[in-house]
């Protein structure tokens, strides 16, 4: 069977992390997420994550050079092999060319870039109201999804966190960006004949059954 690489696009805060974690379940590929990299750099001290963090604080992108290193490194590792979901990249037009690259050259492609969306006014609210688990990275929502015990995760009983770039003026900033700079990668996919739009705006529950037709795989 062709390998499964699957590419999750979408603003922040249309839930692509809450999907991404059922795809992987369900199909049994790695996760591999960008911000979530970028965040643990930063929690261990790297160089590269103190240099990272600037820009995250700011909802500005990391310089393309340093992601696409990340990925490329992750990409190398065996457990990729039968495929993967990156969630969080591409982010920009040369990231999607140098994934390209770097697949092409091991004679692999994207198979589906699924694209969820949701209106702007909605992500604010969303995203504003978001809490992440330090330890398991779990996310919940003040309001859609609150934990049992206010500030603990239900999961490992880790503490509850906003992320430092889910503050309003940093939140319509980093949606600017993904306007700018993202989202010209729908249409890069369309034109590859591998992007599928799925409304973002319905239940996770919804979504997710979408993704699985779009997906095409049992
Ligand atoms: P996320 O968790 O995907 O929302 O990413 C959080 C932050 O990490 C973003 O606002 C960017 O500053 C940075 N980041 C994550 N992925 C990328 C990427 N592919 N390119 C550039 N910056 C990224």
């Amino acid at each position: 069977m062709a390998q499964f690489d699957l590419i999750l696009l979408g603003p922040p805060g249309a839930g692509k992390g809450t999907q991404a974690s059922r795809i992987v379940e369900d199909y049994s590929i790695p996760h591999i997420s960008t911000g979530d990299m970028l965040r643990a750099a930063l929690k261990n001290q790297t160089a590269m994550g103190l240099e990272a963090k600037r820009y995250m604080d700011a909802g500005e992108l990391v310089p393309d050079s340093v992601v696409i290193g990340i990925v490329k490194d992750r990409l190398q590792e065996s457990d990729t092999a039968a495929g993967f979901l990156l969630d969080g990249f591409p982010r920009t037009i040369p990231q999607a060319e140098a994934l390209d690259d770097s697949l092409a050259s091991i004679e692999r492609g994207v198979s589906k870039a699924l694209a969820i969306l949701v209106d702007e006014d909605e992500l604010v609210r969303r995203l504003t109201g978001r809490r992440i688990c330090r330890d398991c990275q779990v996310p919940f929502h003040m309001v859609f999804s609150p934990p049992a015990e206010e500030g603990v995760c239900d999961k490992c009983g880790g503490e509850l966190y906003q992320r430092d770039d889910d503050s309003e003026s940093t939140v319509r900033n980093r949606l600017a960006v993904y306007s700018q700079q993202t989202e010209p990668l729908i249409a890069y996919y369309d034109r590859q004949g591998v992007l599928a739009r799925i409304d973002g705006e319905q239940s996770p529950e919804q979504v997710y059954a979408h993704l699985k037709e779009a997906i095409g795989r049992p």
